[in-house]
């Protein structure tokens, strides 16, 4: 890592820039306009990587984005404090940090782009109150929708639904819409009904762009291994953007290679393809080495030249300005307890196989796998396989959210919560779906390979070998028939669980008790 010099010789400023370490674009926020009389803060606390055991991966990625990011804003002339994480003054933590800098350098002002995370904010709130300067805290300016435009937009509806959201966003952006404004183009809004193929059918997916790691990469990976060698996940075959160069780079490689069959394949999962045709972008726009903005237009330029069919791009820019910006909105305006929320009681333990990966279901295997060697997995393992099973299971929804946060490489706070809390455990009382995602082995078996490979058998629900997720499929029907009867969407599942015969829901109760018992959870 390359000391900066600058800073010693002239340590006063005028404004104290912090930039947290998923604030990487130098383009917006209070370091575009940075002058020579400002000092840039940024800082290696280890309460990021331990108020959650971090993937080794995660945990790479923002290391070393965050000095690459730091070096180029001392070669553009910033005046930058980076605290290392070996600094022995390092207090690692955020108010500690900023507490120094403000000591060392004097500002008259603080300035930070608005945080991810309910948790800094706060902290900011706090040092609002106790450095005697002002705090300043500025719009995201990442996002499309400014967190105002969302609060409008949820005003006294009752029900939060993505889709209208979504079609309001077409509107009000201009993307893939007719000359009038009013009409989609082709005239349809979504095309996910044409998005559900298996996989088996299509070529085999061209490998993702790579980058190649360079001495500031290298000098990270090794000090993870050495500090955080204890930490969850496997830091061989590391393979993420850490420059805004670098994920351009993986945007056009996915648009030139991938982008024509991402809609076809978009939920479908096949063992040893933990990518398939997806694009890998979720880190580096997090970490805002890119711009959604950036992401829709080559995707829109791409279906206007021809180069790409409707259906992969609408896919593709649903996932941007839909889903996106509408689980930001939901984090932010839903409001601090949404975390927290842990709405169908469970109240189980998550099994010692989620780190390792060490389990005799094939489909939890292959996934676990994946989260194991690479801190990813596609939307569909992670909702419809992983997630599915620990709500099927009774996991409570702190714990599993705990565990995606700690996972996956693009595990953001803002991010995380809403997919984990919300729309993979059914917890926040049906703000993000108004149904759990449940399904039997049944929806695996369809949309992978995985239980050809399987010990258990996909078609059975009770008894040893039967599929798990079937057993606990319907032990969870039966656990929440009163919960869900009067839920439209749920009914006749509910209604199908209690029409079996005593015995059989008998067995499948026992059975799901005992796999808990298996898996130590009880
Ligand atoms: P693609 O399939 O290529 O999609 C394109 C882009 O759309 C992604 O890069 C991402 O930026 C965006 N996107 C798509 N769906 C979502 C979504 N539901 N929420 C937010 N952005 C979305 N995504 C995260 O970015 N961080 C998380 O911590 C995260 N945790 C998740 C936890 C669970 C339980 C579930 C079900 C989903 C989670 N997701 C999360 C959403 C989604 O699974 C990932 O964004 C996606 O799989 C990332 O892979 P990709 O870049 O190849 O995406
Ligand atoms: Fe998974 Fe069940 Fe299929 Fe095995 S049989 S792979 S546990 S869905």
């Amino acid at each position: 890592m390359p000391a900066f010099p600058a800073l010693n010789d002239r340590n006063k400023a005028d404004r104290l820039i912090v930039v947290l370490g998923d604030q990487l674009d130098p383009t917006i926020g209070p370091v575009s306009n940075a002058t020579a009389d400002d000092v840039v803060l940024m800082m290696e606390v280890d309460e990021e990587s331990t108020h959650v055991p971090s993937h080794k991966q995660r945990t790479a990625l923002f290391l070393s984005a965050m000095r690459h990011f730091a070096v180029d804003q001392a070669d553009r002339g910033s005046r930058v404090r980076y605290v290392e994480r070996t600094d022995s003054h390092n207090t690692h933590s955020f108010e500690g940090e900023i507490a120094r800098a403000v000591d060392a350098c004097g500002p008259g002002s603080v300035h930070v782009t608005h945080p991810g995370d309910w948790r800094v904010m706060n902290k900011l709130d706090t040092l609002r109150d106790e450095l005697g300067i002002p705090v300043e805290i500025h719009e995201d300016e990442h996002f499309v929708t400014p967190l105002e435009t969302f609060r409008e937009w949820a005003d006294g509806r009752k029900q939060w639904t993505m889709e209208y959201f979504y079609r309001e966003q077409r509107k009000r952006l201009g993307v893939l819409m007719d000359d009038d404004g009013k009409t989609p183009v082709q005239d349809r809004w979504n095309f996910d009904e044409d998005n559900r193929e298996v996989f088996k059918q299509a070529p085999k997916p061209p490998t993702p762009y790579t980058p190649r790691n360079d001495a500031i990469t290298d000098e990270v990976l090794d000090l993870v291994s050495r500090r955080f060698k204890d930490n969850p996940g496997s830091l061989d075959g590391f393979r993420w953007c850490v420059t805004r160069e670098q994920a351009r780079r993986a945007l056009d490689d996915f648009i030139e290679n991938r982008l024509k069959l991402f809609g076809t394949y978009e939920d479908a999962m096949w063992e040893g393809e933990p990518f398939l045709y997806h694009s890998l972008l979720s880190a580096a726009g997090n970490l805002k080495l890119i711009d959604p903005r950036e992401c829709v237009r080559k995707a829109v330029e791409a279906y206007e030249s021809g180069d790409a069919p409707l259906n992969s791009v609408e896919g593709f820019v649903r996932q941007w300005i839909g889903w996106r910006e509408f689980i930001r909105g939901v984090y932010w305006v839903q409001g601090e307890d949404y975390p927290h929320r842990n709405g169908l009681d469970h109240e189980h333990d998550l099994p010692e196989f989620f780190w390792d990966g060490d389990t005799d279901m094939n489909c939890m295997r292959d996934c676990l796998g994946q989260v194991r060697d690479h801190a990813y997995a596609h939307h569909i393992p992670r909702l419809m396989v992983m997630g599915n099973f620990a709500m099927l299971a009774g996991v409570h929804a702190r714990k599993v959210a705990d565990w995606y946060l700690a996972m996956f490489v693009d595990a953001v706070d803002w991010a995380s919560n809403p997919n984990t809390i919300g729309m993979s455990q059914h917890a926040d009382h049906g703000v993000v779906g108004t149904k759990p995602y449940a399904a039997s082995g049944k929806y695996i078996g369809r949309m992978s390979n995985y239980c050809k490979g399987c010990r258990y058998d996909p078609r059975e629900k009770t008894g040893e070998s039967a599929c798990p997720f079937n057993t606990l499929y319907w032990d969870f029907m039966l656990r929440h028939a009163d919960r869900f009867r009067s839920n439209r969407r749920m009914a006749m599942m509910v209604k199908n669980a209690e029409k079996m015969n005593k015995e059989t829901r008998v067995e499948l109760t026992t059975r799901a008790t005992e796999l808990r018992e298996s898996w130590g959870i009880v």
